[in-house]
């Protein structure tokens, strides 16, 4: 079977191609280290080149200022990006929070922030998780007390990707009692929250890699106006959930292609180097397992476009992008396997900027972490066991 994308979708493809020939990737500087998904570190630079070419915004409405283009255009942007190891980290969390801000905003949110995003000036980091509530999100004890037209919110929130390096935090809190909302869904209430807020301290968490990605998040009487809201007041679960199904899709559609461009170096690296005597490649332990990668990430890449265009045609995908992001994610921890089999240990440790050695190295650290962020593996099969195959609930 052949897959063909549409023509205008093919000269998109080449004109982003054209935009990322014409500057080297490396002079873009990274202002925050990359998580492992595929997407590079955080440029503003690069962020800032792609908001002045209407790219950020890409499929937006016009009447909000954007280019009102067609969700395969937007695919096959991303799809570029990651084969070329752009700097563009929060590109993509960045527009699902563009989309919740366009589809459950209040005008005064979407009218502050939408502008500021698409000029690749406003970043946003997630902050839901907290010490004791992981899987079991519910249990999050963060409050938020109304106080005239103000909200006053005292909480702590934990694992806050790259809250330092961007702008705002969206928060999830309980802004009524559980026995109140009468039920643990009921009750939370999604907030807007400028990184500058008075009494909102972020505490840096250093990973495995040696660089800080993680952050805590400390609210001690945190106010903001009531426009802060994303969403309705006690609705912020639902706005959570109809977030997730996307946040999954987006989160890791760029992964097979920068494990396929990963694979690609992998095997140059192979053939051009020596090991007791031969070619790394002709070792047929490594050689097969190359393959069988890159016929896994070719694969992922396929159902992640089916994922896609089941999206786009707002059909039901009830386990679907649960099953694809463990998927893409345990891939990379195999690519990363790989790549450690393949190198020298020296040249995995040296860790040089802007070499391909590096780049392994830190996906061989990173990758752990994956299967645990946006759901871990074990919760997201239970998804798949239960929405996918049907089978009962333990
Ligand atoms: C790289 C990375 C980035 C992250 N970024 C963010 C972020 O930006 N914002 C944010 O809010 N959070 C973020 N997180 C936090 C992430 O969402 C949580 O770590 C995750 O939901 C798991 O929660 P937990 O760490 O409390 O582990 P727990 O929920 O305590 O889980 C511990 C173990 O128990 C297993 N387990 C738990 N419940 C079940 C169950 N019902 N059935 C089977 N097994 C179960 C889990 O699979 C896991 O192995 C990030 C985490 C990582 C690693």
């Amino acid at each position: 079977m052949h897959f063909t994308l549409p023509e205008s979708a093919q000269a998109f493809r080449r004109e982003v191609r054209d935009f990322l020939a014409e500057r080297p990737m490396q002079d873009y500087p990274a202002d925050a280290t990359d998580g492992g998904y595929g997407t590079g570190p955080f440029s503003r630079e690069f962020m800032r080149a792609l908001g002045r070419r209407g790219w950020i915004g890409l499929t937006w409405p016009v009447e909000l200022g954007g280019g009102g283009r067609p969700m395969i255009d937007q695919l096959v942007m991303l799809e570029e990006l990651a084969f070329a190891g752009a700097p563009f980290g929060p590109l993509v969390g960045n527009d699902q929070w563009a989309q919740s801000l366009i589809r459950d905003s209040n005008d005064r949110l979407r009218d502050e922030l939408l502008p500021a995003i698409a000029a690749g000036e406003a970043t946003c980091w997630q902050g839901f998780s907290e010490p004791d509530a992981g899987s079991d999100l519910l249990a999050l004890t963060t409050r938020a007390v109304r106080d005239g037209d103000e909200y006053v919110i005292n909480g702590r929130k934990i694992w806050s990707s790259e809250a330092g390096a961007y702008t705002h935090g969206q928060l999830l809190a309980r802004s009524e009692s559980i026995e109140d909302a009468g039920s643990r869904a009921n009750g939370l209430t999604m907030f807007v929250v400028p990184n500058d807020a008075p009494g909102l301290t972020l505490r840096p968490i250093l990973a495995m890699t040696g660089e800080v990605y993680h952050y805590e998040a400390f609210l001690d009487d945190v106010r903001v106006p009531e426009w802060s809201v994303l969403g309705s007041e006690g609705e912020g679960f639902r706005e959570l959930l109809r977030g997730l199904d996307r946040d999954r899709f987006w989160g890791r559609f760029t992964k097979p292609a920068n494990l396929l461009t990963k694979l690609d170096q992998l095997d140059a690296h192979a053939r051009s180097h020596r090991r007791d005597g031969r070619t790394i490649i002709e070792d047929s332990g490594i050689a097969r397992r190359l393959v069988e990668l890159r016929a896994e990430a070719a694969a992922t890449r396929l159902l992640f476009h089916k994922l896609g265009w089941q999206l786009s045609n707002d059909l039901p995908v009830p386990y679907e992008s649960a099953l694809y992001k463990t998927m893409a994610d345990e891939l990379g921890q195999r690519v990363a396997n790989l790549a450690a089999d393949v190198l020298e240990q020296d040249t995995l440790i040296r860790r040089e900027p802007h070499r391909f050695e590096t780049e392994m190295h830190h996906l061989y650290l990173s990758s752990p972490g994956q299967t645990i962020a946006g759901g871990t593996s074990e919760v997201l099969r239970t998804t798949v066991a239960t929405r996918g195959l049907g089978l009962a609930k333990g």
